[in-house]
């Protein structure tokens, strides 16, 4: 049984048993080049998705991706292009820099500006419910009074509410300062904003909030399985789809679980581009490799801070060759395959480490006690045990997008160490030692093992 924390029960809750798990995360505005604080949220579920497949289960992953919003609005205009023309340029960007970090489990990318016709079926809903009311030259506004359970996924009352509002929010006609729009009339002074016909809300565009409960109720419906995105979302972001939803169906609970990533600092601050410490996803790409960034994540809870120093890269980055060693190396002790009980015993305290709240950190410590408990005596392994071992490990980790496999080691380097290994038969240790040393300007190590040498790349060696 795998259990989740849902935010809005505040406890670990098993995840449905259904044919087919739907799941919604919050996708990215599209008015910039995303950032690592982007890439943790979804490198982070689509590790969760990535193992929930590989225990056989049926996940529907569907994302939005905001192409309407004042960000894209004021962006294009200082551009001098046309709002769509920036958001596509930046979405593209974005599924580019997914598809670099091996986050590959979206079935469904949705567009805001694809669902409008969902859109204002939703809020003619609501006002048709008595939950949505005109402020004319403005728009169509939710009424947080009409649904008294406002507040209950962030803990905070109505009247708290009003710190959160964002500009397409802001109006001083408001019934109650936290409500929220639904749909926005155009701006006069704003011409170059996107607007939609419609008859019966009047010509405009949507909020923010209600894409989202447009775009899942079109796929499915007014209750599903599991709503994720980052902590941040959470209020008034998710608490406004929760009164939306429910406001607008009758239904309780919209969702199953709620399920919510940590924040990313970098050095120990928020990130910002004026404190000069924003790290886009390419600046990442160019420092590290996409599986050392997927092992930072791993080595989060994905509830937890995740605080990205240099350090921390680097940390990543031993763990991963600590790993691809320890899988090389079984590789040379190994024989015939076959499965063998021990890499079995392993593998049962690793998943159940992630049916704990996806435990990955657990998970990972399970796997280090592993490695621990075989390092020594690698090399005496049965060689069928050894075989299950490499492939078992190698598999599990690739399960995450996490790639173990040992670099090719050319050809002219492996001559040298046979080479090596005839002047050591023959006991001319001179000789032997400058092979050695040629082999390392070559920028290999070398290890003599029981199985003959065993040659890696040198650190820092380009
Ligand atoms: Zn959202």
């Amino acid at each position: 049984m795998i259990r989740i924390h849902d935010t809005l029960s505040g406890t670990k809750t098993a995840i449905p048993d259904v044919p087919k798990l739907r799941l919604f995360v919050c996708g990215p505005t599209v008015y910039d080049r995303p950032h690592i604080g982007n890439a943790r949220t979804f490198v982070a579920f689509d590790l969760f998705v990535r193992w929930l497949r590989s225990r056989r289960m049926n996940v529907f992953y569907l994302q939005n991706i905001t192409d309407i919003d004042d960000k894209i609005i004021d962006r294009a205009k200082e551009e001098g292009i046309a709002w769509n023309t920036l958001a596509r340029r930046y979405e593209n960007i974005f599924l580019e820099n997914m598809n670099q970090l091996g986050v590959i489990s979206v079935d469904r990318y949705a567009r805001a500006a694809d669902f409008i016709p969902e859109i204002v079926a939703q809020v003619k809903t609501l006002i048709e419910k008595g939950h949505a009311y005109r402020i004319e030259g403005d728009g169509w506004y939710f009424d947080i009074t009409t649904f008294p359970e406002y507040g209950k996924l962030a803990r905070r009352t109505a009247a708290q509410a009003e710190d959160a509002t964002s500009r397409i929010d802001a109006s001083d006609r408001k019934r109650n300062r936290g409500d929220f729009a639904l749909w926005k009339f155009p701006d006069p002074a704003r011409p170059d904003e996107p607007r939609w016909p419609s008859d019966d809300l009047g010509a405009g565009r949507p909020g923010w909030h209600i894409e989202d409960t447009a775009i899942t109720g079109h796929f499915f419906g007014p209750q599903y399985e599991v709503h994720g995105g980052a902590m941040d979302l959470k209020f008034p972001h998710h608490e406004a789809e929760i009164a939306q939803q429910e406001s607008a169906s009758g239904l309780s609970p919209f969702v199953a679980i709620w399920m919510h990533s940590g924040f990313l600092t970098v050095d120990g601050a928020k990130m910002s581009k004026s404190l000069k410490n924003f790290v886009t996803i390419d600046d990442l790409l160019a420092r590290h490799s996409a599986s050392a960034f997927r092992m930072m994540v791993f080595m989060h809870h994905y509830r937890s801070p995740l605080d990205y120093t240099e350090t921390l890269a680097l940390n990543a980055e031993k763990n991963l060759e600590t790993l691809a060693v320890f899988a090389a190396k079984l590789g040379m002790a190994a024989g015939a395959a076959a499965p063998r009980r021990a890499f079995g015993e392993f593998e049962k305290t690793f998943h159940a480490a992630l049916e704990d709240d996806f435990n990955t950190p657990a998970a990972l410590a399970a796997t280090f006690d592993y490695v621990a408990a075989l390092q020594d005596g690698l090399f005496e392994l049965d060689p069928r045990e050894a075989a299950a071992a490499a492939k078992g490990l190698t598999d599990l980790f690739a399960t995450f997008g996490i790639d173990l496999t040992p670099p090719k080691i050319p050809e002219k380097a492996r001559e040298i160490a046979a080479r090596r290994e005839e002047s050591r038969g023959s006991k001319q240790f001179k000789q032997s030692d400058a092979l050695r040393n040629e082999l390392n300007a070559l920028g290999y190590d070398i290890e003599d093992t029981p199985k003959g040498p065993f040659l890696w790349p040198r650190k820092n060696h380009s």
